[in-house]
């Protein structure tokens, strides 16, 4: 197991590595303890690609929110078919089933930290207990949260996260989009340059930030894989936080 100083030490050395070469070391020093997560959209290609270039077979964690759009879970099913994957749904727990099925119009709108953090954090939480590490394709350009981490972050869960993309812009990932001739997600076209859930995403213009169109009006930029919220609770901490009513 790595100390938090080795930990430290190796992200600093990556920040002028490759993904390749961090996936590489990844591979090499969890497998097979080790998993990946993607939301299958355009940005999410380059990695997808060089993951399961360089590891066949690799777990790739897709987060089944059921609020996702047809074209995310019929891209999802191309991919996954033309290229081999392993892919793995995630659902959110059911025993918040009657608590959402009350409030499945409403919830994203009305309290869309809960709802991520029903239908994203548990999940993936649940998902990687027991793993080693895990890869994650946030990119420190994407936004503000995300301009301050580093290329290997140790959770509180003793989990590493390994985020090999996070010195990438937003040219980088075209231009290896572009050189590998990967699919875009249907979307992308339609002016969706980042694709969440249905109720929380809105197409935007060529100039706009490439999350811009993520929660709009509700001050969210981030669904919580990737922020504090990544924390575990039990299901009190969870009600007491969120101040549900429910038993
Ligand atoms: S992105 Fe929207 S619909 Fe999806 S889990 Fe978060 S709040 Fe719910």
């Amino acid at each position: 197991m790595l100390s938090v100083e080795e930990i430290r030490q190796l992200s600093e050395e990556f920040e002028t590595k490759t993904p390749q070469e961090i996936i590489q070391w990844a591979v090499e020093t969890f497998c097979p303890d080790l998993a990946m997560s993607s939301s299958f959209q355009t940005q999410s290609m380059p990695l997808l690609h060089m993951v399961t270039s360089i590891r066949r077979g690799m777990r790739v964690y897709f987060i089944d929110t059921g609020y996702h759009f047809w074209e995310t879970l019929m891209f999802r099913e191309q991919i996954a078919h033309e290229w081999e994957l392993n892919v793995v749904d995630l659902y959110r727990n059911s025993r918040w089933d009657i608590f959402v099925r009350q409030h499945t119009r409403t919830l994203p709108f009305e309290d869309p930290n809960l709802c991520c953090y029903l239908h994203k954090v548990q999940p993936m939480q649940a998902a990687l207990s027991g793993l080693k590490a895990w890869i994650s394709g946030i990119r420190r350009d994407q936004t503000f949260e995300r301009a301050h981490a580093k290329i290997l972050e140790l959770q509180s869960d003793g989990l590493l996260k390994v985020n090999p993309l996070l010195n990438w812009t937003k040219a980088d990932v075209k231009r290896y989009a572009e050189e590998h001739n990967l699919p875009a997600h249907p979307l992308y076209r339609k002016g969706y340059r980042s694709v969440g859930c249905a109720p929380c995403t809105i197409a935007i213009g060529a100039n706009d930030d490439e999350r811009a169109g993520r929660w709009v009006g509700h001050g969210k930029s981030e669904c919580g894989l990737h922020t504090t919220m990544f924390t575990h609770k039990n299901i009190d901490e969870v009600k007491k936080e969120f101040q549900l009513e429910i038993k």
